[in-house]
């Protein structure tokens, strides 16, 4: 995280915008320029430097980046309209939306920053869904991973979830995704983490990370529930779903960072990680991932039904909150249906003991 900013800071770059220096009501065009701190300057002369970390959002029209700055006159105000620049701007304000969002749920921080960012991604996103299947394909294995370990450090935060590591726990958490991986046909950069928090939620991040939250963990009443979930996951890693998503979704800083080379900029990271914990995949995306997860139950001897059911169980007693696993795999009937018709009886070895079980539904000290 810090590299981002240090990255942010070294490399400067300036555009224009209307400034109002908050004692008089005067419009004046000024030329930003983004150093170590953001300088304001009229004419040559500058008029003031604001730090990063105190700039905010402030309500604008769609179309408009209106900023305000806690060590500035309250009143004083800084208007960008060109979006390329305030993209820029932006992913270097890492507490942008801060004062938004205190005292709110997780829910509204993420409502608060898709409805943020959606005014200027609307501007430029037409072709975004047209491009992303093209472009998803072409992504470098290593550009992903920056991508993941970037939007891993978002997750973490929007969370506020830390990686649950009780050794036994994590053994079996070991072994399980071992076995799912290697049935896969995946390599050993698959990484997952069990993470800290009651969000009954689990997802894959571009650069083969693979997110188990607890509150999934704790709903689970056996090894080939939380299996079925995780290998589909391992399919969308497979066909690369989450990339695309993020793609889509991310559009406009995605393709900006893109150009610029500052995609692991907070901007596009913070827009990356909500994106891919609350968009729904497409209901393509969903079947070929449970296609997927099917098949690699069937040749581990595991019956596929068990996942349907712990996705059924989190639909019964959690209220859509735009957060559980429910808002990204939408569960249709069919999906469902199908998890039933395509189950077997187990011909394969149980894939965690009992013992394991009891450690692996312990990993963050809930057991
Ligand atoms: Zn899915």
């Amino acid at each position: 995280m810090d590299s981002t900013l240090s990255d942010g800071a070294a490399r400067a770059s300036a555009g224009s915008a209307v400034y109002f220096d908050g004692q008089s009501s005067r419009r004046r065009p000024v030329t930003i320029a983004l150093k170590e701190r953001l300088e304001i300057s009229e004419d040559g002369l500058v008029l003031a430097a604001w730090d990063y970390a105190d700039i905010r959002r402030a309500d604008c029209p769609p179309g408009i980046l209106r900023l305000s700055c806690l060590s500035a006159p309250a009143l004083a105000r800084l208007e960008i309209r060109d979006t390329a620049f305030a993209v820029d701007l932006a992913s270097r304000c890492d507490k942008i939306d801060k004062d938004r969002v205190d005292g709110r749920g997780v829910a509204k921080i993420v409502g608060w920053s898709l409805a943020a960012t959606a005014s200027i991604a609307a501007m430029v996103l037409f072709a975004v869904p047209f491009a992303a299947d093209r472009l998803a394909p072409l992504i470098p294995e290593s550009f992903e991973r920056r991508l993941g370990d970037a939007a891993e450090m978002q997750v973490k935060s929007v969370f506020s979830a830390q990686a649950c590591n009780d050794v036994a726990g994590q053994a079996a958490f070991s072994k399980l995704v071992n076995a799912l991986r290697r049935s896969a046909g995946l390599d050993t950069s698959v990484q997952a983490v069990v993470l800290a928090t009651d969000v009954p939620n689990a997802f894959a991040l571009p650069g083969g990370k693979v997110y188990l939250f607890n509150g999934l963990l704790v709903k689970a009443q056996a090894p080939d529930e939380i299996a079925g979930v995780l290998a589909h996951e391992l399919g969308h890693l497979k066909h690369r779903d989450n990339t695309r998503v993020l793609i889509y979704n991310g559009g406009t800083s995605f393709l900006i960072g893109l150009l610029f080379g500052d995609v692991t900029g907070s901007g596009a990271a913070i827009f990356a990680a909500r994106s891919l914990v609350t968009s729904s995949y497409s209901r393509d995306a969903e079947t070929n991932a449970d296609t997927f997860s099917i098949d690699v139950m069937h040749a581990l001897g595991r019956p596929t039904k068990p996942m349907g059911e712990l996705m059924f169980r989190v639909t019964g007693k959690q209220g859509d909150d735009g957060l559980s696993i429910l808002a990204s795999h939408p569960l249709t009937e069919d999906r469902l249906k199908r998890m039933g018709d395509e189950d077997r009886p187990a011909s394969g070895p149980p894939l965690l003991t009992a013992k394991e079980w009891a450690s692996l539904k312990g990993i963050c000290g809930t057991r």
